[in-house]
């Protein structure tokens, strides 16, 4: 009980020692630039810049860090976004201290409209999805920026008051940043898979905080100049994530609901469509044909990313049920296979009266084989082995199957017992003249084969295998290397 308890006490100091060293630094650079704002009076609001522009690079810098640790999904978008974010503000600071011209606002503006483009991207299109699909996506995404960058140069050019541009712009801000909070929660909510979880904590902390923040400075303190204390409230978001970001490690991934995984996976495609879809009703009202195009490009955007889903699916579900009917050595049917397709011609030849006749093939001596040769030798053996038997059943209908360790059988349909008989006898030969070495008394692997046939319209499957197990016992008894036939008389009922 003591030892436990020091062992959590250990545990809580390490996690405090991480927590602590995390935050440092972002910790030095809030106070730092409180210091600045207080001390430094009218040019406060240039020192200010310093820490608007920096922090945002610092933390794309350390985004960066990570897409050399753990990978470029996810962090190198968030590193993209922190720097458009950077340049933004840095166009601001041109405009504010510098020239005092529009068009240096309405750049800075487009900056921090695009910062969300690779976020939204990040979210939407997740790293599983083919390249293919993720390619729509990357339309679809540049269609959004575009958009953005329509919107948001139609707003400065256009005549109207100062004021109602203003609030258009900030309206579109806040979807945005809803949109980005959003998503990131649904995805961190759904996700399982560690890599991913890790960059999906971090984003969703910050995006939150950005929300929040953003809708404050832009609604709350939209008229403040900057070098005030407001400029601390703005520092908050890339102070977390530059926090986030020191010395974060992936942890265990609590457990999931399947079927919310699922249905987040099977959702996140409208994702993009659903922003581009936003950002066009916002252009409705200033530019009516792109905006019209806009949702023709989401509308297809997210029609043919279906559409590719969709194929990727249908090609896996054939895959998968190929490989549920292979046997995984000798790529023959499986049992599974050989079982559905005995019961269905037997059925069909209940229906019709038709003939059917199985064979169940053993390799002589086997155990011996193994034992002299080894386990690997003997896997070649039975794909050799398998591989003859597959090349006498040349009528498509003809099924070879491994039935089980080194016995294989075939079935037949529309095959009278004399034929059988025949195509037994060739694969007994075909096996003999592979000529494969066998510490069995003949030298060489040979197999011995059971026969059952039956013309019945009461055909019954287990009697007709258990039919070709008496005739192979027979034909092992019978000295090996050799064929034995049981013909099942037609059953009439009666
Ligand atoms: P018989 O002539 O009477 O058929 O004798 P046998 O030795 O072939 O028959 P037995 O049933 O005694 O031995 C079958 C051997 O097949 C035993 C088992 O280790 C081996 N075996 C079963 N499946 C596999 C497999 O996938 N790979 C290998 N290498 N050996 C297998
Ligand atoms: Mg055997
Ligand atoms: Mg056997």
């Amino acid at each position: 009980m003591e030892t436990v308890r020091r062992l959590d006490r250990a545990r809580a100091q390490v996690q405090f020692a991480a927590f602590a060293r995390a935050a440092m630094l972002p910790a030095i650079l809030f106070l730092l630039h409180a210091l600045l704002l207080s001390t430094m009076g009218d040019r406060a609001g240039q020192a200010s810049f310093v820490f608007l522009i920096g922090l945002p690079l610092l933390a794309g810098c350390a985004c960066i860090r990570l897409v050399r640790r753990e990978s470029w999904e996810g962090w190198l978008p968030l590193a993209a976004a922190m720097l458009c974010w950077a340049g933004g503000m840095a166009a601001t600071m041109v405009g504010v201290l510098m020239l005092d011209v529009e068009s240096e606002v309405s750049l800075s503006m487009l900056l921090y409209v695009l910062y969300g483009v690779p976020l939204i991207f990040a979210l939407a299109s997740p790293p599983e999805e083919a390249w293919y699909v993720r390619c729509v996506d990357a339309v679809l995404a540049g269609a959004l920026g575009y958009l953005f960058f329509v919107y948001v140069f139609t707003l400065s050019t256009m005549s109207g008051t100062q004021d109602a541009n203003a609030a258009a712009l900030r309206r579109m801000f806040d979807v945005e940043n809803l949109y980005i909070a959003t998503f990131a929660l649904i995805r961190l909510a759904a996700c399982r898979d560690t890599a991913a979880r890790l960059f999906l904590r971090v984003l969703t902390a910050y995006a939150v905080v950005y929300l929040l923040v953003a809708a404050y400075i832009n609604h709350v303190q939209a008229e403040a100049d900057f070098g005030l204390w407001p400029d601390l409230v703005i520092d908050l978001p890339f102070l977390l994530l530059l926090a986030r970001t020191v010395g974060v490690r992936r942890e265990l991934v609590p457990p999931v609901s399947r079927r919310l995984a699922l249905i987040v996976r099977a959702g996140s495609p409208l994702m993009l469509p659903a922003t581009l879809l936003t950002v066009s009703a916002f252009l409705l009202s200033h530019d009516a044909r792109l905006a019209v195009a806009g949702c023709i490009v989401a509308t297809l955007g997210y029609g043919l990313r279906s559409v590719l889903v969709q194929l990727r699916s249908y090609d896996e579900q054939d895959r998968l049920a190929e490989l549920s009917h292979a046997d995984a050595l000798t790529g023959l049917a499986n049992r599974r296979l050989f079982d559905e397709v005995l019961r269905r011609e037997a059925a069909r030849a209940q229906r019709h009266g038709g003939a059917l006749a199985l064979m169940m093939v053993d390799i002589d001596h086997f155990k011996l084989l193994n034992d002299h040769y080894g386990h690997p030798v003997g896997d070649a053996r039975l794909r050799e082995v398998a591989a003859a038997l597959s090349a006498c059943a040349r009528r498509g209908t003809d099924l070879a199957a491994r039935y089980g360790g080194e016995e294989f059988a075939m079935i037949l349909p529309d095959t009278d017992a004399h034929r059988a008989a025949a195509m037994a006898e060739q694969i007994r030969e075909a096996v003999e003249n592979l000529a494969l070495p066998s510490p069995a008394p003949g030298g060489v692997v040979t197999v011995s084969i059971g026969v059952s046939h039956t013309q019945s319209l009461q055909a019954d499957v287990q009697k007709l295998i258990d039919s070709a197990d008496r005739a192979l016992y027979d034909a092992k008894r019978g000295g090996r290397n050799r064929i034995a036939l049981e013909r099942l008389e037609p059953l009439v009922a009666g």
